[in-house]
């Protein structure tokens, strides 16, 4: 059994710490007495050991420094270790070369991604101030924030298991043990092959659905007179969802801002394709529930 985690996240947002973090726990667990597995060496691989900072800066020198690392994933995956990728992987493409590459070695794959919403300026921040010779040339960085391009959660093999925030303590690594003990392992070359487009509508569907759940949000606010609990929405006469609010007004403009940081984080998926039949489904139904589920873990309390 060998394990592939990896972290996607922007420059400075703490990948490295949260590597070392999820490498400590599970060592931990490998020396229990109540481990009874194989044993295994966990190795984490970050773009210091042979990939210079510089060579963010244009894409033609990164292409090179993809490489090197994806050749070291490969090597250590197949020496049987649980490999942590600690790189900005911020290429929707490479990780999904990554992904695919630890499915013909019948890997198991957990992505743990170090979230960091709309805090660029915590990490320009942390960036100034790193003592650890990794800073970042400000041009670099505001490029790479720029560039950086967002997992999806409706893409399976680009969803991220965990989504651990800048705030967070520790990262969950009861789940993150599961997925790499118990995680279901994929036979290589099933679905992964064939990339079906989402339907062309699905960015119509996407824009639409969330923009009629904001304003039926604040027109049932006013009507129902009522703050906070559940709270249906009615989209239309087969369409309804429910919502917790928190116990306050929530404002038109905090909804819409929240739309847009869902519509984005959702466009690219659309945009790329699905790379697994049935993974994505961008019925009204299901963006509509993904919005309710996104909206309440992100108002404001
Ligand atoms: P990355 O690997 O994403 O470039 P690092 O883990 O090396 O980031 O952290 C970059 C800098 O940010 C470090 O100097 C670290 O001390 C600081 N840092 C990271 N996470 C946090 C946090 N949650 N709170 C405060 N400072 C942090
Ligand atoms: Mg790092």
């Amino acid at each position: 059994m060998t394990a592939l985690i990896t972290i996607s996240g922007y420059p400075s947002s703490g990948k490295s710490q949260r590597a070392a973090q999820i490498k400590r726990h599970i060592e931990a667990r490998l020396e229990d007495p109540s481990y009874v597995g194989p044993s295994l060496s966990v190795a984490v691989l970050d773009d210091t050991l042979n990939i210079d900072r510089s060579s963010y800066n244009d894409s033609r020198s990164e292409k090179p420094a993809r490489g090197t690392l994806f050749t070291a994933v490969q090597r250590n995956l197949a020496q049987n270790k649980v490999v942590i990728v600690d790189s900005l992987d911020y290429i929707k493409g490479f990780r999904y070369q990554i992904y695919c590459a630890a499915r013909e070695l019948k890997v198991r794959v957990c992505t743990a991604w170090v979230y960091v919403l709309a805090m660029p300026d915590l990490c320009k921040q942390w960036n100034s101030e790193r003592t650890d010779g990794e800073v970042y040339a400000p041009e670099t960085l505001a490029n790479l924030l720029q560039r950086y391009e967002e997992p999806s959660s409706m893409v399976r093999w680009d969803s991220s298991l965990s989504t651990v925030s800048w705030t967070d303590e520790d990262v969950p690594a009861d789940d993150i043990w599961r997925a790499i003990t118990e995680g279901i392992m994929k036979p290589p070359n099933t679905g992964t092959q064939a990339v079906a487009k989402a339907p062309t509508d699905a960015l119509r569907t996407l824009e639409h659905t969330t923009a009629s759940v904001v304003s039926a949000l604040v027109s049932e606010q006013v009507n129902s007179g009522s703050l906070g609990g559940i709270t249906p929405v009615t989209l239309s006469s087969t369409l309804q969802v429910r919502i917790t609010l928190p116990p306050r007004n929530v404002t038109l403009s905090e909804l819409q801002r929240l739309k847009r940081q869902f519509v984005t984080l959702h466009k690219k998926a659309i945009t790329l394709g699905t790379t697994e039949k049935g993974a994505v489904d961008w019925s009204e139904q299901s963006v509509a529930d993904k919005f309710v589920v996104y909206l309440e873990e992100n108002m404001k309390p």
